[in-house]
């Protein structure tokens, strides 16, 4: 493991919290008191940064938050993730007041901010604009946002883009997140030797699938940090599986809820550098942070838990193959994107974010994608997601 020495072991943590082992981790999370530890810290690739496991993401409240980002600070959350679409920039704007108000802490936060244009002219536009809001004069890792095939940013035009801004100082890094077609998108990124980070849609369903092991380890192999996001493995059909209980009460006896444990599942593999997480109260903040301190591993039942709980609800979770469904589907229709917005609004109760995304989609798309034949894609669909009736679903909730 190459993760930073903690500075204090798991025993010496619980008793500075004050709690036994088989006590959630969460309740630990009273007892963290400012700067007390630090969160173990990976390498961001070739960069020569150390970034800590956990990072924030910043699609939430972030300007009636400033509290949090006080407090994650001072835990070690200290990479903060956001985009100039996110809350429709008041998630910029949030992270701008906290750096107006505490100035000397900009220089302690790895920054990240991701831009949905794709040409020059656009990601400038956009950049300035995020400069603005986040009231500093550099970036430390700009994302071309959300693509879906790396033929969107293998440009020479992007590249040179990219070079002339970390010369002017603008932006220290640059790369692209992605969760449509990941492993496809990712892998090829190992060959550009401009790309240094990729965030990337990486769970306990995902990560030992073949195609993105190798993916991952040629990007790790390669120098690219890599930044992990969608750790909950949420799919557009809500539900539990009966390992769901299993799952719950067996890492409550533990220790863990759920969610620590799958946070732990994708911190076991060491050339993940960081795991993004939307963490908008103290509560979760406190949980996550006490889940990243903590050096007890999964063991092989943990694993194995987690693994059947994946097989038993593959039918509800869309793994972003997007060019397998969009290709049998006779129209511009962004299956995938349409599945995480639902994914967004079952999973995460965020319906409000899943409306705005849905309608930032072209209005055309929108009107017809009711009335298309999605049979020779449901055919297809690795996970047999019912696509037509998902469709006609995000229609009603969502439009
Ligand atoms: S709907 Fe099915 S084929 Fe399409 S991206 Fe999701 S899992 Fe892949």
């Amino acid at each position: 493991m190459s993760d930073q020495e903690l500075r204090i072991s798991r025993r010496e943590f619980l008793r500075v919290a004050g709690v036994a082992g088989a006590v959630p981790l969460f309740a630990a999370g009273k007892a963290l008191a400012a700067d007390a530890v630090t969160i173990p810290t990976r390498p961001f690739g070739r960069s020569g940064v150390r970034v800590p496991i956990l990072s924030l993401g910043g699609m939430f409240d972030v300007p009636g938050n400033q509290l949090l980002l006080r407090q994650a600070l001072k835990m070690g959350v200290s990479y903060w993730d956001t985009a100039d679409c996110y809350e429709g920039g008041l998630s910029e704007s949030g992270f701008g007041r906290f750096f107006k108000k505490y100035p000397d802490d900009r220089k302690k936060v790895f920054l990240v901010s991701k831009a949905d244009e794709r040409d020059p002219a656009g990601m400038t536009r956009l950049l300035e604009r995020s400069l603005e809001r986040l009231k500093t004069d550099y970036i430390d890792l700009y994302l071309a946002h959300n693509i879906g095939d790396i033929d969107e940013v293998n440009l020479v035009a992007t590249r040179q883009w990219a070079e002339k801004m970390k010369a002017e100082g603008r932006i220290r890094l640059f790369g692209f997140s992605t969760h449509r077609n990941v492993a496809r998108t990712v892998r090829p990124a190992a060959d550009l030797d401009w790309i240094d980070g990729i965030m990337l849609a990486y769970n306990y369903r995902t990560m030992n699938t073949p195609d993105l092991k190798a993916a991952v380890g040629t990007c790790h192999g390669a120098g690219i940090g890599l930044t992990a996001m969608k750790f909950r493995g949420f799919g557009p059909i809500p539900g539990r599986a009966l390992t769901g209980k299993k799952l719950v009460e067996g890492f409550r006896k533990k220790g863990f809820t759920e969610d620590q444990a799958k946070l732990k599942a994708v911190w076991e593999n060491p050339k993940i550098s960081t795991m993004c997480a939307l963490m908008k109260n103290m509560s979760t903040l406190k949980s996550f942070v006490a889940a990243a301190r903590d050096r007890q591993k999964l063991s092989a039942d943990d694993r194995g838990v987690l693994d059947a709980h994946a097989r038993e609800t593959r039918g509800g979770y869309c793994a972003g193959c997007a060019n397998i469904c969009e290709a049998a589907v006779d129209g511009n229709v962004p299956v995938s994107d349409v599945m995480r917005y639902l994914m967004y609004h079952h999973g995460y109760g965020e319906t409000e974010k899943a409306r705005g995304l849905f309608h930032a989609m072209d209005a055309a798309t929108r009107r017809h994608m009711t009335g298309l034949d999605y049979g020779e894609a449901e055919r297809r669909c690795p996970h047999g997601l019912p696509i037509a009736r998902l469709m006609h679903e995000a229609v009603r909730v969502l439009a």
